[in-house]
């Protein structure tokens, strides 16, 4: 299994992308930085979206593929929960901010939109999907990708603290967790439904108390202005459990 970072953090600028994971050129999870990372050859390549909430910064790039796709008369399948559904046809695909790519043409639907039910595993394109419901602020879930060979990944999506519940759900060879702020932000971090890194520390400690090993660990969703500080927090995290926990990049590339 190969996994790029196409986006690691959770604003947009010229060398920063919102989150976007992209698994042997054909699976994506979250939409943040989708089109801007990917030629029109490589978005072909594309063949399904996992999508795990309906914050912008995790969905902004639907439109822009649906569009690509449509032109080439072509389906992309995005997988996710209902609200997400519910968000994207009122406020986003609703023939007034833009066309109405999630109702069905007769046999050429421009995205095929398939409900992902939490804790129930999903066969897609050859990959064996697990979603399991996270702390933030509205209904998230986190993705558990196992690929045929038996490698698997797990992404926690946006999350605040309390995932003991989650763990018990996933045994994966890489987590790729989010932290947003540093750690003199966490009463922020808690109100908002994101982790700092010592948070973080926290569910580390509790997945290896729970699961009995602890995989490396990759950090998403930083805030591009703070990840100075949270690259220091985040070694001290890796040092303390005497662990593997790196910050992610744009173009980072990751082999299991
Ligand atoms: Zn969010
Ligand atoms: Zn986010």
């Amino acid at each position: 299994m190969n996994i790029e970072i196409l986006g690691a953090h959770n604003c947009e600028s010229q060398n920063t992308k919102c989150v976007s994971l992209l698994i042997d050129d054909t699976l994506a999870i979250d939409a943040g930085g989708l089109t801007s990372s990917l030629s029109f050859e490589a978005q072909q390549k594309l063949k399904a979206i996992l999508i795990t909430h309906q914050h912008y910064d995790h969905i902004r790039d639907i439109p822009t593929i649906a569009m690509n796709f449509f032109l080439q008369d072509a389906t992309i399948n995005i997988y996710s929960i209902l609200p997400v559904y519910d968000a994207l046809s009122t406020h986003l695909l609703n023939g007034k901010l833009y066309p109405k790519f999630l109702e069905k043409t007769q046999n050429n639907p421009t995205i095929k939109f398939t409900m992902i039910e939490p804790y129930k595993v999903e066969q897609v394109e050859g990959y064996s999907v697990l979603a399991v419901p996270v702390n933030h602020t509205g209904p998230t879930v986190g993705y558990q990708v196992t690929s045929p060979e038996g490698k698997s990944v797990f992404y926690t999506a946006d999350t605040g603290p309390g995932l003991a519940d989650c763990w018990q759900h996933i045994s994966p060879h890489l987590l790729i967790a989010e932290v947003t702020v540093p750690n003199r932000y966490e009463d922020f971090a808690r109100e908002s439904g994101h982790l700092t890194p010592s948070l973080l520390k926290q569910e580390l400690i509790s997945f290896r108390e729970l699961k009995g090993y602890l995989p490396p660990a990759v950090v998403v969703h930083m805030n591009p202005r703070l990840e100075k500080e949270i690259e220091a927090e985040i070694a001290a995290v890796a040092e303390a459990l005497n662990t593997r926990v790196n910050l992610a990049y744009e173009g980072m590339q990751l082999h299991l």
